[in-house]
């Protein structure tokens, strides 16, 4: 086979799917991550349906993954004394398994160490492509050469950067900041959640591992900042003057972001792309085809995207020319489903009015008793259905045997 040799750039979600499948396939993965040690941190993610159950049963990581669900129930709305006004059972949103982003990452990270070489604390500096591969230099480590570079590397993806061009090109902002971080459950939620909605912003506090601890998010509506988004002292002075003072929890929560051990903020924003990858180098997960935050979808797409693409380059014997053209034809349609669920989702989430605040806020109290309730969890299923997975076989113990297997059939294992 050629093009063994891959470096991933990025430790999340898609950088360690897809460094598993290409260990299946017969790939030798490198994946180098900017920060210094797994990153912890973030919200709850969802899967739905069964492309993606399929894939990580198939992993065997879908059972561990059950154990450490987050079991979060409903949703209430509360108003700026801490009041409950709508409650929204889990069903309405919810996908079939949902599980904080670091322990998904801390489990990825877990079925791919013993094959896979990690460079924690280390960044692509430079790729220069030739005919036989890519010589890759690093911020510490030394140059060494790749047959073929894949960006994993997020929203801001600096593969992407270096491959494609500057970010602006690519990158949709979506009117909206959000920050999450882990803090005390002072409230003493029992696997259920508080939010608290006003004119262009929202915060939230949600119970995580089994109530031992809790999830603070704030949203707010807001034009591109231009933070640097190493400046964590710059950006937590920016959400306090957001929320300083607008009630409920904000000020405690505020007060607690100083202390929390793994403080996220970012713009919501979507990555649109002609083309995912560009002779050696191929873009995957949030890198190329960002749904947004708010979509509910960007992890579940990572997964379908990092699969495809390893799947993808093994059927083509490592032809990177064949296989990323199938990769693009395979996901192309299913990402623009997925991002779909992206879109004006941040005006419901912060709408920019007051009097749209209290209108959304009453529509929630009713909404658990209304005929087409579940509308949003139904569509946001056939999204995440939308796409035949192929069985690619691996030709180690645990390989598939049959091809174009429909999502919602159980693949056989040999
Ligand atoms: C710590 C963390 C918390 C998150 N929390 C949320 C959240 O609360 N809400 C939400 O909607 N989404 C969150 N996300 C994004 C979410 O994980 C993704 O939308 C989704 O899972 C798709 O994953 P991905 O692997 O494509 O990208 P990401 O999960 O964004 O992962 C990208 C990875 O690349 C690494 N990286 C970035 N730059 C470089 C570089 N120069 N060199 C090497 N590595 C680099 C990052 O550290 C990260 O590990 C979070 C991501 C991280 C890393």
């Amino acid at each position: 086979m050629k093009n063994r040799n891959v470096l991933i750039s990025g430790a999340s979600v898609a950088g360690p799917v897809l460094a598993y499948w290409l260990h299946r396939h017969g790939f030798n993965p490198v994946i180098v991550e900017r920060a210094p040690a797994l990153r912890d941190g973030g919200y709850a993610v969802d899967f739905r349906g069964e492309a993606h159950l399929s894939i990580l049963r198939r992993m065997g990581i879908l059972a561990e993954l059950e154990s450490a669900r987050t079991g979060t129930g409903s949703m209430s709305y509360v108003n700026s004394a801490g009041k409950p006004q709508a409650k929204l059972p889990a069903d309405l949103f919810a996908g079939d398994l949902e599980i904080l982003r670091g322990d998904l990452a801390r489990i990825l990270y877990d079925a791919t160490k013993d094959h896979t070489e990690y460079l924690f604390g280390d960044s692509v500096t430079s790729l220069t492509e030739d005919a036989d591969g890519v010589t890759v230099t690093f911020e510490r480590a030394a140059p060494r050469r790749f047959d073929l570079v894949i960006g994993a590397d997020g929203l801001h993806s600096n593969t992407r950067r270096l491959a494609f061009g500057p970010e602006e090109e690519f990158v949709r902002h979506l009117g909206v900041y959000c920050a999450i971080f882990t803090t005390d459950n002072h409230l003493g939620l029992d696997h259920t959640g508080h939010a608290y909605r006003t004119a262009g912003k929202l915060v939230a506090m949600y119970s995580a591992r089994d109530n031992a601890e809790a999830k603070a998010v704030f949203y707010f509506g807001s034009p591109q900042l231009g933070l640097d988004r190493r400046d964590v002292v710059r950006q937590q002075a920016v959400l306090a003057e957001h929320f300083t003072g607008s009630g409920w929890q904000s000020d405690r929560l505020l007060h607690d972001m100083r202390y929390a051990p793994d403080f996220y903020f970012d713009s919501v924003g979507q990555v649109h792309m002609d083309a995912w990858t560009r002779g050696r180098v191929a873009l995957v997960g949030d890198a190329a085809y960002c749904p947004s935050s708010l979509s509910g979808m960007g992890s579940g797409l990572a997964l379908v995207g990092a699969y495809v693409l390893a799947g993808e380059l093994a059927a083509a014997d490592g032809d990177h020319r064949v296989a990323y053209a199938r990769y693009q034809e395979q996901v192309r349609a299913y990402a623009t489903g997925c991002q779909k669920m992206g879109d004006g989702v941040a005006k419901l989430m912060v709408p920019d009015s007051r009097l749209m605040a209290s209108v959304l806020n009453r529509y929630y109290k009713v909404m658990p008793y209304l005929p087409g309730k579940n509308m949003a969890a139904k569509i946001a299923r056939k999204a995440a259905e939308n796409i035949t997975l192929q069985d690619y076989p691996v030709g180690l113990p645990g390989s598939f045997t049959r091809r174009g297997t429909a999502v919602g059939q159980d693949l056989g294992l040999v």
